[in-house]
């Protein structure tokens, strides 16, 4: 048997409906963006949803929309994709890292407060994995401190902390399309609002900074009209091709969502079997998303000094799982710990230690629609196995 980490499966009718846009001839930022994004605002309850190319795109053009600038300073957490940080990098600010809850791989929210500083202008708190991280204690900080709060919920589509979608809580929440996320577009992302202003200058700003997008100019029975540009904008148009499959795989996001949530309750039970394992936090009010399976190996006995040999079982886990041909991944990286943060920032690992131990000893299993239970009870047959 063949188990990918993760695995993209699309349906007749998505194949169908990707066509549309080639046939109409319109192919960028048109009317199937117009519906991808009043479907997304009606599944999330946030009041505006702009399309971008990436998540990575919708983060760069958050903070970039609401004045973040060359040495402000951006909370950050140290465990998560690098392109969290990264943005910060684009507009010259300086990354402040901050350790994660190992129960959640999510930011520590009682370590944010301590890293304030006169410069600091936005907590960038990642809902990593699907999990919510814990909105009430950052929003409370943001309002004290008068800080944006930009959320990554790159992973987060379907996720909720009590009972509101993530991506509601702050300034804006930044959503990934990517092929490992939990509806795709190849790539592509959406940011979400409730602050109208903001939306106006986000889609603004997406389109080089236009006052009217080409496809309301064309519909427009002015050909005279030509847009100003208020702002020196970027060019993060999603096309219609791409919305056209995202607004498609909208109409059964509920769906999606429900597969991958039974598929990790059938995970959770099974793993009841083994001691070495702390599998995903769940709570009746973080309700989890499941981008992914992340697990941490052998957690009952970690301390620094074990590390090194609980990261090589962890290692010779993965490597005798793949080669029954079942692909394991490390949950994902810690960011201080890659080149250029630590020679920029002159970091050590064991400065954000929760971050450090999440990176040597995590482990994702794979998880993705249409998994069977045969292929489930395959992956759970390998752990008993190796262990
Ligand atoms: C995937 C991911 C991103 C980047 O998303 P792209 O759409 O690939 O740019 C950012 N942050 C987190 C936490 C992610 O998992």
């Amino acid at each position: 048997m063949k188990i990918p980490i993760a695995k993209t499966k699309l349906t007749e009718e998505e194949f169908n409906n990707i066509q549309k846009p080639l046939k109409s001839g319109w192919l960028v930022q048109g009317k199937y963006v117009k519906k991808f994004e009043q479907q997304f605002s009606t599944f999330t309850g946030i009041k505006h949803s702009i399309a971008v190319t990436s998540c990575t795109s919708a983060l760069h053009l958050s903070l970039s929309a609401l004045g973040f600038k060359f040495n402000d300073e951006a909370i950050v957490p140290a465990f998560t994709w690098i392109s969290s940080a990264n943005v910060v990098e684009h507009l010259g600010g300086k990354v402040v890292f901050c350790d994660i809850d190992l129960k959640t791989f999510n930011i520590d929210v009682n370590k944010i407060e301590s890293l304030i500083t006169p410069k600091t202008k936005v907590i960038i708190p990642v809902h990593l994995f699907g999990l919510p991280s814990n909105m009430d204690e950052i929003m409370i900080l943001a309002k004290k401190y008068k800080l944006w709060v930009v959320e990554d919920a790159a992973c987060g589509f379907g996720a909720k902390f009590k009972s509101r979608h993530v991506g509601a809580f702050g300034n804006a929440g930044c959503f990934s399309f990517h092929p490992r996320k939990i509806i795709t577009t190849g790539e592509g992302g959406m940011i979400t609002t409730n602050d109208s202003d903001l939306a106006i200058k986000l889609r603004s700003m997406r389109d080089h900074g236009a006052e009217v997008t080409d496809y309301d100019r064309h519909t427009s029975p002015k050909p005279y009209l030509l847009p100003d540009f208020p702002y020196a904008g970027y060019n993060y148009r999603m096309t219609d091709i791409q919305a056209a499959l995202g607004s498609t795989q909208m109409s059964r996001a509920n769906q999606i969502i429900n597969e991958r949530k039974e598929l990790a309750s059938e995970f959770n039970k099974r793993m009841l079997e083994f001691s070495h394992f702390q599998v995903p936090f769940t709570d009746r009010e973080y309700d989890h998303g499941f981008q992914s399976y992340p697990c941490l190996f052998n957690f009952k006995k970690i301390s620094m000094q074990a590390l090194p040999k609980i990261n090589k079982h962890r290692n010779q886990l993965m490597q005798n799982l793949e080669s029954l041909g079942i692909s394991t991944r490390p949950a994902t990286h810690a960011v201080h710990m890659l080149k250029y943060y630590k020679n920029k920032y002159k970091i050590k690992p064991v400065d954000f230690p929760n971050s450090y131990i999440a990176n040597q000893v995590s482990i994702s299993l794979p998880l993705y629609n249409g998994m069977t239970i045969d292929e489930l009870d395959y992956i759970i047959k390998g752990i008993r196995k190796h262990l």
